[in-house]
Parts: structure tokens; sequence; C-alpha cells
């Protein structure tokens, strides 16, 4: 049995950012990932570092986002100094468009509780409508009424990111297996053994960032991990040309 101080099982972008972290302060993890068949978030999302409406009737959630925004800059060039990978970060502000006079008065009720509930401290954000939006954005079609828009959003490369992220936790240190799905997690006195198919492990300590798998990992150590998978369908291409320029902020 392979014995080792710290395992994270999953490697995704939660356990490839811990593996980084703990690699970084001199703590050498095992990360054991699954295959590709298992659901993935992290290969297939919008790489949106995103503020505007995070938080509704949770205070503490809309400024903790604001708060992890703004340290992206530096959390990102500390990435690239390690990994070598520029993850294509920009803050420039974003809009979320409005395709019915109802859907923008919702947004900015949204937006306006969020405001209230955090005394103020969440971004600000401005509400305008098509003329003001397309003076922003030109090219926008026929049936955008309005858009909101906030100056603490932006976005990365998901791809470059999660790319260097596991770039960056190898370099420092961590170890990485992949095609080693957990099956079993036991406690003993010892440590965690965590078994799966042709390997066995015995670890002092363990993170579960199994994605949507920690729901049946957690029961095994005394823990409770309740998700709810809501299936969808994305097609996952680089990034295109700017398709719709902002002008101004
Ligand atoms: C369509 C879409 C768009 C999104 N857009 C954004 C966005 O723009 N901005 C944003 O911040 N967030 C976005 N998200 C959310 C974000 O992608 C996820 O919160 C994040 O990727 C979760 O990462 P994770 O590491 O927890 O999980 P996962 O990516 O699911 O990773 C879990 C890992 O654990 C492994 N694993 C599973 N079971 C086991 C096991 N038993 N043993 C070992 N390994 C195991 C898997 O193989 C996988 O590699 C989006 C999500 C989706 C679905």
């Amino acid at each position: 049995m392979y014995e080792v101080d710290m395992t994270i099982v999953g490697g995704g972008l939660v356990g490839a950012s811990i593996a980084w972290g703990l690699a970084r302060s001199g703590i050498n993890p095992l990360v054991l990932d699954g295959d590709d068949l298992d659901l993935r978030a992290s290969r297939a999302n919008f790489g949106l570092v995103w503020v505007q409406g995070k938080g509704l009737h949770a205070p503490h959630y809309a400024l903790w986002s604001d708060a992890s925004a703004k340290v992206w800059p530096t959390m990102t060039k500390a990435l690239s100094d390690d990994s070598g990978i520029d993850v294509g970060l920009r803050q420039a502000g974003a809009y979320t468009f409005a395709l019915s006079e109802e859907e923008l008065e919702a947004v900015r009720e949204d937006m306006e509780s969020i405001a209230l509930e955090t005394n103020g401290r969440a971004p600000h954000f401005d509400v305008l409508n098509r003329q003001q939006t397309l003076e922003r954005v030109p090219g926008l079609g026929p049936d955008v009424v309005g858009s909101i828009y906030c100056s603490a959003d932006g976005h990365a490369n998901a791809l470059r990111l999660f790319h260097a992220l596991h770039t960056a936790m190898q370099k420092k240190g961590a170890a990485y297996r992949s095609n080693h799905r957990v099956q079993t997690i036991e406690p003993t006195t010892e440590g965690f053994i965590l078994k799966g198919h042709g390997f066995s492990v015995i670890s002092r300590r363990v993170v579960l960032a199994a994605g949507l798998e920690n729901e049946r990992l957690a029961p095994m150590v005394g823990l409770s991990c309740p998700l709810k998978c809501s299936k969808g369908q994305i097609l996952v291409t680089e990034k295109s040309q700017t398709a719709l320029p902002c002008l101004s902020a």
C-alpha cells in the first residue's frame, strides 16, 4: 500500500487549485483524479469571473464573490509565474442583456436587493436602456431591450486556466494520477485508506474535491454533501474573435 501525507480526491478546478496552493506552501499532495467519462464542470465552463447577481439573499456570498474577483490579478500572475501560461484574465466589466422589459426589471430588482442586503458594499451596477446599451456594445440584435452593466465582472480562458493549474501544481511538487477513481474511503487510526481499481493508498489527510461525486464519498468519512445534479449540453471550443465590441464602460 502506497503511503502519503495528503491526498486530494479529484483534479478539477477545485482539487487542482488546492493542490497548487498546498504545493506552494511546501506540502506536496497526491491528486487522485477520475476519467473522461466523469461529469467534469471544470472542462466545460465559461471561464467567467463574475460578480453581478451573485448572492441574492446571501450577502456573505455577494461580498465573497466581489472579494475573490479582486484577488484574481494577483492569483493569475502567480499562476503564470509557476506555469508559464497566461490564462487571459480580462476584468473590464460585463453586461447582462435582457430580451424583455420584464426580464430587465426582474434583474434590476435582484441587483437592488443585493445592494440593500450588503448595505451598499456590493459593486456598483448600471441599468442601461437599449440605446445606452447599443452605444457601448454596437452590433446587438433587435431583441435586446437593455442591460445591466457591472465593472467588477470579467473572464479568463477556461481551458488555459485548467491547463495552467495542472501544470503549476505538478511543477510545484504535487503528484497527479489520472484514471484513479476512488471507490471507497475508510477512516482508520493510521489515516484514511483510499481504494480504487488496482490501487490503494493510506493517507494521513484527505481533501474531497470530486465535484458531484462528493455526495457519494462524503458519508464514508462521516460528512454529508447533498448535491443536486442538473444536466445540460454545451459545445467547448477555443474562444472566438470578439463579436460584440465593448467601446466604453
Ligand atoms: C456549463 C457550465 C458553465 C459554468 N460556467 C462557470 C463560469 O463561467 N464561472 C465559474 O466560476 N464557474 C462556472 N461553472 C461552475 C464551475 O465550472 C464549477 O464550479 C467547477 O468547475 C467545479 O470544479 P470541481 O473541481 O469542484 O468539480 P469537477 O470539475 O466536476 O471536478 C471533479 C473532478 O473529480 C474527479 N472525480 C470524480 N469522482 C472521483 C472519484 N471517485 N475519485 C477521484 N476523482 C474523482 C472528476 O474526474 C473530476 O476531474 C460552470 C459550470 C458549468 C457546468
